[in-house]
């Protein structure tokens, strides 16, 4: 049986492999994460390496053994399930359903969360559109093709898919200027030096910065 904070740092590490294709995340960046100070990060890398959950390395930081990351991906998939639930049975909005995941994730059981996943049609995004694993831990919904926003060129039409910063004033933001998931739009303006581009959805004009569009993920359409 393994702790709140063992699973949240195993989370933690997974996620920034599934972001940037580094398996190993330096002890910096885990004290960052989990904003305690590297030398807590320390004592708990050194934890999850007797577990063998994760390999330390002194002075870079750790990767995730193989059961490491089953059990990562595992609360991935609880965590995300869980977003999808509350906001498909309970109408939570996408900015209100990442804490209450964040807790229910380490106590609710094997077989309720399968249950979800059968109630949901075994769904292959949450509600930010991140790719929800399965019980085998593979992630669903990997074939698909996105880009960011901010890489999209005038005359580009383009889907909503995913949205990577997920702070809830960002989240109510969006939703306010009609921004979802699904939400089809055209690129009108990109204007590089300026940092700035414009957007049309549903006949209105959106103004994005393009530090804000980095963080939108979209497919492509022709
Ligand atoms: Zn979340």
């Amino acid at each position: 049986m393994t702790t709140l904070t063992v699973e949240n740092y195993l989370k933690s590490i997974l996620q920034h492999e599934l972001q940037t294709d580094e398996n190993l995340m330096s002890t910096g960046k885990i004290a960052e994460a989990m904003e305690v100070s590297p030398g807590t990060v320390t004592s708990m890398l050194k934890t999850l390496s007797e577990s063998g959950l994760a390999e330390y390395r002194p002075y870079e930081g750790a990767i995730l053994t193989e059961s490491g990351r089953k059990l990562a991906m595992r609360m991935l998939r609880r965590h995300r399930l869980i977003e999808l639930f509350l906001v498909k049975t309970l109408n939570l909005t996408w900015d209100q359903v990442h804490e209450e995941a964040e807790d229910m994730e380490h106590s609710v059981s094997d077989f309720l969360v399968e249950k979800i996943d059968e109630f949901l049609g075994r769904p292959q995004f949450d509600p930010h559109g991140d790719p929800i694993p399965t019980e085998e831990g593979v992630m669903r919904g990997t074939t698909r093709e996105i880009v960011t926003l901010a890489s999209c060129h005038p005359g580009q039409k383009f889907r909503l898919a995913r949205v990577t910063d997920q702070e809830g004033e960002f989240l109510r933001y969006l939703s306010e200027s009609n921004l979802n998931i699904d939400t089809e739009g055209v690129v009108e303006t990109r204007n590089v030096s300026g940092g700035i581009m414009t957007i049309s959805i549903e006949d209105q004009s959106l103004s994005l910065g393009l530090t804000a569009a980095e963080s939108l993920l979209v497919e492509a359409l022709s």
